[in-house]
């Protein structure tokens, strides 16, 4: 589906207010149009690119159960409102409207809110705007629910497929064939030592305090009585902040040259499916400080991916930050606090209309 109708939504409100905005928009691999939005408040050039600070929220969510008949119809239960996207991240979308709609607010210079598409099947949206515009904000705060803390570093998150290639044959006659299978677990071994050794490189601020590798799936053979021609293995790592992003992928095809003398005749091909860096923001960064501040919290890591990998390439300075518990998020859990929504509000507010004491 097209995300217009909600950036249409935000730009009724946010236009009402007097703020600028521009789609930069385009048509996804199923010819659906998706819109990114850059928004910035009244008397600022929107054209102008010395964005100091940016909000950036994306407008998409994860697919949800078709027996979850309130997904679209948030719930009020208590204190916490339930619904598809309540926290992940609608709720923090809900907040820069809010706050868009102060009544005599002194927006702070080269201020932007920034809306984008498709965040939850690869960043793609964030990807397009990098990449199409020249939009490159000193900070930026990126929208997911952390408890309203300020994240300021997450692990990068790569997945690759790895196809092992033996020779079928009758297995009554196993001179003939080069059985996969037996070649998969020579690489298989392989890679738990390559986990073992990564473990002992440490980044005290993530809990585990290492990149972890998972060989998450291996499919192989066709039938009890042939020699297995072809072994499937997905593998996963999640990459602490620093670690080369070639190092893995090297370490793999390494193995995969080394294979056909450990296991004659076989062979194997490596095909990185995703590959999204780790990001840090240094503790002591004024907007670090700054998130903390507002909110009393301290900063902490995140285990999941976000936008702030691949913004980090570009700003200066990159925070998660936002109301709710991705703990809920991606099921039908899925929740946020309304004290949180308003302890946000005043939050963003407080960013978006008083400078940085730098
Ligand atoms: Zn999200």
């Amino acid at each position: 589906m097209s995300n217009r109708p909600v950036t249409d939504y935000a730009t009724s409100i946010l236009s009402a207010q007097g703020w600028s905005t521009r789609e930069v928009s385009y048509v996804d691999e199923a010819g659906i149009e998706k819109v990114n939005l850059i928004a910035s408040p009244p008397g600022q050039d929107i054209a102008d690119c010395a964005v100091d600070l940016a909000f950036l929220c994306h407008t998409d969510t994860v697919p949800y159960a078709k027996d979850w008949s309130q997904a679209l119809q948030p719930v009020l239960q208590g204190e916490m409102l339930h619904g598809c996207g309540a926290c992940d991240v609608k709720g923090f979308l809900a907040c820069l409207l809010t706050v868009a709609e102060s009544k005599d607010a002194r927006w702070i210079d080269g201020l932007r809110i920034l809306l984008t598409a498709d965040e939850e099947v690869g960043c793609i949206g964030s990807k397009r705007l990098i990449g199409s515009s020249n939009l490159r904000p000193r900070r930026l705060i990126v929208g997911e629910p952390t408890s309203l803390r300020a994240a300021r570093a997450g692990k990068g998150y790569c997945l690759a497929g790895i196809v092992i290639h033996g020779r079928e044959a009758h297995s009554a006659l196993p001179a003939q064939g080069v059985s996969a299978i037996y070649a998969a677990a020579r690489l298989v071994s392989a890679l738990e030592e390559l986990g073992q050794q990564l473990s002992t490189e440490t980044h005290s601020f993530f809990e585990p305090p290492f990149t972890t590798l998972n060989v998450g799936t291996i499919n192989g053979g066709s039938a009890k009585n042939i020699i297995p021609g072809r072994a499937d293995l997905l593998v996963e790592w999640r990459s602490i902040p620093g670690l080369s992003p070639e190092r893995i992928p090297t370490a793999i095809l390494t193995m995969l040259e080394r294979l056909p003398t450990q296991y004659s005749g076989s062979r194997g091909t490596l095909d990185i499916l995703r590959q999204q860096a780790g990001f840090e923001t240094a503790a002591d960064s004024p907007l670090v400080k700054r998130v903390e501040r507002v909110t009393g919290l301290p900063a902490v890591s995140i285990a999941f991916g976000s936008e702030a990998s691949a913004w980090s390439t570009v700003a200066d300075e990159v925070v998660v930050f936002g109301p709710g518990d991705m703990r809920s998020a991606h099921s039908e859990r899925e929740c946020v606090s309304i004290p949180e929504l308003n302890t946000a509000v005043q939050a963003i507010r407080n960013m978006m209309q008083a400078r940085f004491d730098i």
